[in-house]
């Protein structure tokens, strides 16, 4: 989506990233907080806590995300920069309030030599980083419920946030079309693609709310 700025101009007058990152998750853990709560229950504590768990599980998705782009982007020795997308934030912001999500923070945007391989590696690192944050949220309910922390409570809503978000994030992103980074995976390496859209599949859609809770009422017996 080059809506905004062209091309040449992220590059030749390069945005300042960290301000745009910041803007991003900002942006992202309103939109998912308000979402979360609803409109009408803005004034409670209950958003407040939502903001929390927000600002921790959507934000660092998005951000570990678009990161892990960049790194990989350079690492092959392109320039690569995230310039968030504001008038998708402020639309994001504003949906929220209808009780709908809409995951459009903005973009790395990349310029270098790369084969097609490169690209669809610096594509895929974007979804296997939520893959793994969400595999990492699924694995952090064992100590939680072990050691019963200080909010415990909020501590369990991360987790469950964590995770669910993660591997929908990860597979959304995966979408073979347009700007999704599937396009660019698929591109490169139809197994690549097919396994990694299998663990989001498996992630998102196996476990059920039902299943996840009966495994961990089984653990707490257990300690
Ligand atoms: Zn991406």
């Amino acid at each position: 989506m080059r809506d905004f700025t062209s091309f040449d101009d992220i590059f030749s007058r390069p945005p300042n990233d960290n301000f745009e990152l910041l803007k991003a998750w900002a942006g992202t853990t309103l939109a998912f907080a308000i979402m979360q709560t609803g409109a009408s229950n803005l004034l409670s504590g209950e958003f407040v806590t939502n903001l929390i768990v927000a600002a921790i599980v959507a934000g660092i998705g998005f951000v570990l995300h678009e990161l892990a782009h960049r790194v990989v982007a350079r690492g092959y020795g392109a320039q690569a920069h995230f310039m968030a997308n504001d008038r998708w934030l402020l639309l994001s912001i504003l949906i929220s309030f209808l009780g709908v999500f809409i995951a459009a923070p903005g973009a790395v945007w990349h310029r270098g030599k790369l084969n097609i391989r490169q690209s669809g590696i610096i594509a895929l690192a974007g979804p296997v980083t939520n893959l793994v944050l969400s595999v990492l949220f699924l694995f952090l309910f064992i100590p939680v419920i072990v050691l019963r922390p200080l909010w415990f409570d909020l501590w369990i809503t991360i987790c469950y946030v964590g995770f669910r978000f993660n591997a929908w994030i990860g597979l959304f992103n995966m979408i073979p079309a347009g700007p999704f980074d599937g396009a660019k995976v698929l591109a490169w390496d139809w197994k690549v693609f097919a396994v990694t859209v299998a663990i989001g599949v498996g992630l998102t859609f196996l476990l059920s709310d039902s299943a996840l809770s009966g495994v961990l009422q089984t653990l707490a017996r257990m300690f």
